[in-house]
């Protein structure tokens, strides 16, 4: 845990986040600056700082936030019509907490590709 993370104070129970869905691993609870109709962040317990943190024995913990993912989609009834999944790796790509996490979006229409 770090002290100065944010999402490891709402892993920890910190704040009164509300988990839409959290195993031994994840937690999953709702983006607090919306870009979709559904915006939820997929993030594990551990404190991993980016994509380019990961190791090769983080590969089981990354294959559980795409299943929590589908799982928090199929609670929230838009696994059916679809959403994105997102990770942005590094500030240039826009990440702005420096604690793993994978964005889902979800209840809009977005152009082919887009
Ligand atoms: P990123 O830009 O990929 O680092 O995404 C970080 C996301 O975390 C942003 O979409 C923020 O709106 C969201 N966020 C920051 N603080 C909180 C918080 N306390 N609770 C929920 N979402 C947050």
């Amino acid at each position: 845990m770090e002290t100065d993370c944010i999402f490891c104070r709402i892993v920890g129970g910190g704040t009164d986040t509300e988990f839409i869905y959290q195993d031994e691993e994840v937690v999953v609870f709702r983006d607090i600056h919306p870009h979709a109709p559904v915006h939820l962040l997929i993030v594990p317990r551990r404190h991993v700082r980016s994509v380019n943190d990961l190791t090769e024995a983080d590969a089981p913990l990354v294959a559980r936030m795409i299943l929590a993912a589908r799982e928090a989609a199929r609670l929230q009834g838009v696994d059916a019509s679809g959403y994105k999944l997102l990770f942005n790796v590094e500030w240039g790509a826009g990440q702005r907490v420096f604690h793993l996490h994978l964005h889902l979006l979800a209840g809009k229409r977005w152009a082919e590709g887009g």
